[in-house]
């Protein structure tokens, strides 16, 4: 019988993955998977870049570019381990 995971864990595993294909190396990946659990758990509503479908494998920010962000340069190149909010985040879906 398959062991039912805790969704938390399964959330946690998604990030790392991503993470990592968003080029962060296996350790750090784990680290901001964790820190971004304890922003779940505080129902803190401050996202990362790196969580973002608008982020794209150039660095920059696809929103930006489109001119959907008030105030953003088209060429930003967001930081994406920072949390903040944005008017134009979306969630990359796994
Ligand atoms: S839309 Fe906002 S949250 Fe998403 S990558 Fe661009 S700057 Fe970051």
């Amino acid at each position: 019988m398959d062991a039912v995971k805790d969704p938390a864990i399964v959330r946690l595993d998604k990030r790392v993955a991503l993470f990592k294909r968003r080029g962060c190396g296996t350790e750090r990946a784990g680290e901001l998977a964790e820190l971004l659990l304890l922003r779940d758990a505080d129902r803190d509503d401050r996202r990362m870049c790196i969580e973002c479908a608008h982020l794209q494998t150039t660095g920059g920010c696809f929103a930006a570019r489109q001119g959907w962000i008030h105030g953003a340069a088209p060429y930003l190149t967001p930081v994406k381990d920072m949390l903040q909010r944005c008017e134009c985040f979306e969630w990359q879906k796994p």
